[in-house]
């Protein structure tokens, strides 16, 4: 039988060890920690997803924007409210609680920004949002 190495302190231990001699790291906790790891990746692909939406009415609405001014403005927000939800998706991997409220501040902010256009844009990068803070 193989020795067992500690993953804390290096230590070389018997084999069968349950705990670290030296350090009293007990060996089977990193198996427990990547149970609990969970995937993100429905969030991220939502979230950008959103984001993607977002941009497109943000465009759209700059192109309205020709024929009514005071659209304009509002899709250039709404493009930038987009880029900060893509963000905010990218960040969930890292920090789902920080990454679900950069989410939801931006599918707010796109549908303040654009109402109508952003709507899917919105739904996507909020629902993006509540998963990331709520899935456990
Ligand atoms: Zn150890």
């Amino acid at each position: 039988m193989e020795k067992l190495y500690c993953t804390e302190c290096g230590a070389e231990n018997e084999p069968g060890s349950t705990f670290c001699s030296k350090c009293g790291k007990p060996f089977n906790s990193n198996d427990v920690n990547e149970e609990k790891e969970i995937s993100r990746t429905v969030e991220v692909i939502v979230g950008i997803l959103g984001g993607i939406f977002g941009l497109l009415g943000g465009i759209f609405a700059v192109l309205f924007g020709i024929f009514a001014s005071e659209v304009a403005g509002l899709g250039a927000s709404a493009i930038l409210a987009s880029i900060v939800g893509i963000a905010g998706a990218a960040y969930v991997l890292k920090n789902p609680k920080w990454g679900g409220i950069i989410l939801i501040i931006s599918a707010v902010w796109l549908l303040i920004s654009i109402s109508l256009f952003g709507i899917p844009g919105a739904v996507l990068l909020g629902l993006a949002g509540l998963l990331a803070l709520l899935r456990k």
